[in-house]
């Protein structure tokens, strides 16, 4: 299998590189691509031999094109946008990571869906941000979309093998998705107010990059996987409930009519999804150690708190309003989150500055790209000033 992984240098694109080390035979790098880290990108070119490298400017494309000719490596180096789009869409490829974070991994990803590929979704922003007009051009193109998030693929693993997109027929009752409830799960409402950037990043239990740490930690990451959730399996919002589950073990659960609720465990570590995806519908060896149940000891589960973390039912505003409001809710969110990594903004104003972008932007329908990239535009803009009212 022929794969181009977008975002090679961030914590999926790593992952996803050790998985395909060990399967030599069966998979070949085609293109690569990472945004600043240059010698990281350098690194997997030299391992790895693709074709292409994508980087995210002039200067950098002309410090790797050095980097790399000093070691005798051919791989073409291009930058750009249209240049990420077009190796997530070259006719030799069979499957595209989409790994780079954020609203930034939209057009990419959905060049890939328009050429009819396999797409290991990672980017939960794209869905997030369009979900209508992705799905549409999956469906039309025929692209197989398969789930990265580990909540998102253990509910595809505990659904039946062609659930079609129908719940009901399927037989479901609910999705339940499960949350770790991050590093201040316990925390008080009066200490969260002093929380800094470092303590935001350091996750219990999962190793990722800053944007979805801190987004972990406020868990607005669960609410963009409820509307990631929505889209992926066509679930109204009602039938999709989060329950926190600090031990991070059973990775989501599907509840159906007859009172079976079928769940996929293991160790957290996202090579695990990874690889099914990357091998589905077969099973190949990720890395990952077997799940030791019995020095796990217990499970625990709790109800979220909208108190301390309010951003899960802004998520739920924004599917239930529909249209534009997940795009802006999401555009928000990349604005409060880059000003709290900043310092520009406490930790417990990254909901206010949410909530004030809904209530600013009015509900729109989200017909086509132009649209959701207009919605984007007037998130940020009303996240801008909300952030200067909050603002330490
Ligand atoms: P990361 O920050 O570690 O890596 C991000 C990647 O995107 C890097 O390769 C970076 O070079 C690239 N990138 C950043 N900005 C870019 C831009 N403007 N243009 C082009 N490329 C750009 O992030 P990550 O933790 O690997 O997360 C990647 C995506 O996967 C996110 O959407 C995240 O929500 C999702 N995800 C991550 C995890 C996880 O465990 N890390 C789990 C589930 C979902
Ligand atoms: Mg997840």
């Amino acid at each position: 299998m022929k794969l181009t992984v977008l975002g090679a240098t961030g914590s999926i694109g790593v992952s996803t590189l050790d998985v395909v080390a060990r399967h030599p035979d069966r998979f070949q790098i085609i293109a690569l691509t990472g945004h600043r880290q240059i010698e990281v990108l350098a690194g997997q070119c030299r391992q790895f031999r693709p074709l292409h490298a994508v980087v995210g400017s002039a200067a950098d494309a002309q410090r790797l094109i050095a980097l790399l000719r000093a070691d005798g490596v051919t791989t073409e180096v291009h930058y750009g946008t249209q240049s990420l789009e077009t190796v997530a869409a070259l006719p030799e490829v069979d499957a595209v990571m989409a790994a780079i974070v954020g609203a930034a991994g939209l057009s990419p990803t959905l060049a890939a869906a328009r050429a009819g590929k396999r797409i290991l979704l990672a980017n939960k922003e794209s869905l997030v941000m369009a979900g209508a007009v992705f799905m549409a051009e999956v469906r039309e193109a025929g692209a197989v979309l398969l789930p990265i998030d580990s909540e998102h693929n253990a509910v595809f693993q505990s659904m039946p093998h062609n659930f079609g997109y129908d719940l009901p027929k399927a037989g479901v009752r609910r999705i339940l998705l499960t949350a770790s409830g991050g590093p201040f799960r316990s925390m008080s409402l009066a200490d969260m107010a002093a929380i800094t950037p470092e303590q935001a990043v350091a996750h219990p239990n999962w190793s990722m990059g800053r944007k979805i740490s801190v987004d972990s930690a406020s868990m607005m990451n669960k609410g963009l996987e409820v509307i990631e959730a929505h889209w992926l399996f066509n679930a109204p919002a009602e039938k999709i409930e989060v329950v926190i589950h600090p031990q991070s073990v059973i990775h989501s659960l599907v509840d159906y009519e007859d009172g079976s609720v079928l769940a996929q465990l293991g160790n957290p570590d996202m090579r695990t999804p990874i690889a099914h995806a990357l091998a589905w519908p077969q099973r190949i060896d990720s890395g990952v150690s077997s799940l030791d149940l019995c020095s796990i000891g217990q499970l625990g589960f709790e109800r979220p708190d909208p108190v301390r973390f309010p951003c899960l039912d802004l998520a739920y505003r924004a599917l239930r309003a529909e249209g534009n409001a997940a795009a802006v809710l999401n555009a928000a969110n990349e604005v409060a989150v880059a000003a709290f990594l900043d310092r520009r903004l406490p930790f417990l104003a990254i909901a206010k500055v949410i909530a004030a972008a809904l209530d600013e932007v009015s509900v729109a329908p989200l017909p086509d790209i132009p649209a959701v990239l207009e919605a984007d535009r007037q998130g940020r803009a009303a996240a801008e000033i909300a952030v200067a009212r909050y603002a330490r």
